[in-house]
């Protein structure tokens, strides 16, 4: 296959070079070979509901569904759930909603960390008896403080030379809710002069008195991710865990707690870039800032990188899958183009979608040897790239719209379109050659064209042969109905909103345009009983999809992706 360089920063596509399988597909192909894990592929993907999956979530999808079912696995879905003040049930069941959207299904392994709450207090119980963990009484203030820097190294806690049993009674008084949160913590005893942060007795439980979503006011104390994390991962017998780059850092304590307790399972944890792509950002922090500031319409904006968001705007699962395959996994951060997804997109589309007329910025035209009263039926291929699709009529008749844009009255060199005097083809219609126009005195706006049609030409074929450069689409003004149509462009101004140069905030490059509604549109009757999420090319235009926000009587579009394909040129110019 033969995949293109869509960035000149990393190399995410290392995939490509290496042949069809990527580091973390050999390692897994490796340990089958060898019979670890006992020759089994087991693997997760772990969602914390704190917010709607993004498309870089959909790079983990794929990649943990798709490692499992191709060597006869399966995938779990595991809601990490041990952070009660940010979840919410709304977001558990986007989260699944969306997954299945995608194409993957989890069977009958559908799992929380909060099953396993109960579970993981023995596990920290069993720690501390151990000598493995201590109840700590320093305030959060003074952890970090004590915790060191990168170069200089950490302090002891007073704390930490606790007797056994006085950690146990205390850990077991914090479960029953003696202490207010932060009065104590438990850590993990490894080592405070390690270079790696994460090792400076890392904090292991809290005190929060927050409900949880599932469990209710049976807990006051939480699990950190870290501990919670691999305890699941080896819970549930997962065979590889795989996550993004910045638990790199966090491994090695992975390790540790697996080594620390009598475990049946210790899965190995593989780490991989996560997915930035350009013109978005992809931090479900940001993203919910962005539906909290009213700066987008919800979690399934058309704009938002979200797959809710991507699904409204008229993406289809094929699309984002082939994108997840097109990037591939590697182990160095990088930046994809969003004009790479589009092209994805533009891609399936091309084959599925019918193409139909529509204007979107319409300019009467007056067909002056037409019959007034009169309007006969043309037949229109539905999709070129698919003659099963079959062919429709469209109407013509004495007045027609076009575009605005075509039609200049100075007419730029080489533009084929109308021009006073010229002749272009309208869409399986006819040739009609433009004999003046009116225009409003105070503004100079052109209100109407005259135009002759040639009834030898019918189909848009001259008989006589002559040359006829531009082609155009139109409708039939008595026969068009009227629609919402909403054109989108990206979200953001800058490549890289995440990470302003000049340190601004991201929503400073908003982009103020990224939603327009030209108001006025036309498009063929036969769309009117359109339902939503059906996806059409406007012939000239794009692909658009109607919008669920459309009723029968207002139907509301929105605009998938232009027509323009700028990844197909950068690749065309590569090979
Ligand atoms: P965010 O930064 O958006 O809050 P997160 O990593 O905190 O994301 P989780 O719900 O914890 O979100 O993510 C679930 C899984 O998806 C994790 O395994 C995580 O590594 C993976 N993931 C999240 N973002 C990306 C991304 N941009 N590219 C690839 N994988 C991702
Ligand atoms: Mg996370």
């Amino acid at each position: 296959m033969n995949v293109p360089d869509h960035s000149n920063k990393g190399s995410d596509h290392a995939r490509a070079e290496a042949g069809p399988g990527d580091f973390i597909r050999e390692i897994v192909a490796e340990d089958l070979r060898t019979g670890n894990h006992g020759g089994q592929v087991v693997t997760r993907f772990p969602p914390e509901p704190n917010g709607y999956l993004h498309i870089g979530h959909a790079k983990s999808i794929c990649l943990n569904f798709g490692i499992a079912s191709e060597n006869g696995g399966r995938c779990h879905l595991r809601f990490d759930d041990t952070n009660p003040v940010k979840e919410e049930v709304e977001y558990v069941e986007s989260i699944m909603r969306d997954i299945r959207w995608l194409g993957f299904d989890w069977g009958k392994h559908l799992y929380h960390a909060s099953d396993y709450f109960e579970r993981l207090y023995e596990y920290a119980a069993q720690l501390i008896r151990g000598g493995k963990a201590y109840v700590d009484s320093l305030s959060t203030e003074e952890i970090r403080e004590y915790r060191g820097t990168l170069t200089m190294r950490g302090k002891e806690s007073p704390f930490r030379a606790r007797p056994l049993e006085e950690n146990l009674d205390l850990f077991e008084r914090m479960r029953r809710g003696e202490f207010p949160d932060g009065a104590h913590v438990l850590r993990a005893k490894i080592d405070m002069a390690s270079p790696n942060l994460n090792m400076r007795d890392p904090v292991l439980y809290r005190i929060r008195h927050v409900a949880h979503q599932r469990t209710g006011d049976i807990w006051c104390i939480y699990p950190m991710y870290d501990f919670a994390h691999c305890l699941s991962d080896s819970i549930e017998g997962i065979t590889h865990s795989i996550c993004t780059l910045e638990f790199e850092d966090h491994r090695p304590l992975y390790d540790w707690i697996l080594d620390a307790l009598p475990v049946a399972h210790h899965p190995r944890q593989i780490e991989f870039a996560r997915l930035n792509l350009s013109h978005t950002v992809l931090s479900k922090r940001k993203l919910l800032e962005l539906v909290e500031g009213g700066c987008v319409s919800g979690w399934d904006d058309p704009r938002m990188p979200t797959l809710s968001g991507l699904r409204r705007r008229g993406y289809t699962p094929e699309a984002i899958r082939d994108f997840c395959d097109r990037i591939g996994v590697a182990k160095t951060d990088s930046q994809v183009e969003s004009a790479l997804l589009e092209h994805c997109l533009r891609n399936d589309l091309n084959k599925r979608a019918s193409r139909v007329m529509a204007v979107l910025r319409p300019l009467r035209v007056v067909i002056e040897n037409y019959p007034e009263g009169r309007a006969e039926e043309l037949e229109a291929v539905n999709n070129p790239e698919d003659q099963s699709m079959g062919t429709r009529k469209v109407s013509f008749s004495r007045i027609l719209y076009i575009e605005r844009d075509d039609f200049r009255e100075h007419p730029p060199k080489k533009y084929h379109r109308l021009a006073p005097g010229s002749e272009v083809r309208l869409r399986y219609g006819y040739l009609i050659t433009c004999t003046g126009f009116s225009k409003d005195e105070r503004t100079g706006e052109v209100m109407e064209l005259r135009c002759t049609y040639d009834p030898s030409t019918r189909g848009g074929h001259a008989p006589d042969g002559r040359k006829v450069k531009g082609t155009i689409h139109w409708l039939s003004a008595s026969h068009a109905i009227e629609a919402e149509v909403r054109l989108y462009g990206h979200l953001f101004t800058k490549p890289n909103p995440g990470e302003a140069d000049d340190g601004a905030d991201y929503k400073t490059c908003l982009n103020p345009s990224s939603c327009e509604k030209p108001g006025g549109c036309f498009v063929e009757p036969g769309m009117a009983g359109a339902s939503p999420g059906a996806r059409f090319q406007f012939e000239r235009l794009g692909y658009f999809c109607v919008d669920p926000d459309s009723t029968p009587g207002h139907l509301v579009f929105n605009q998938s992706v232009a027509l323009r394909d700028t990844w197909g040129k950068i690749e065309k110019a590569q090979r």
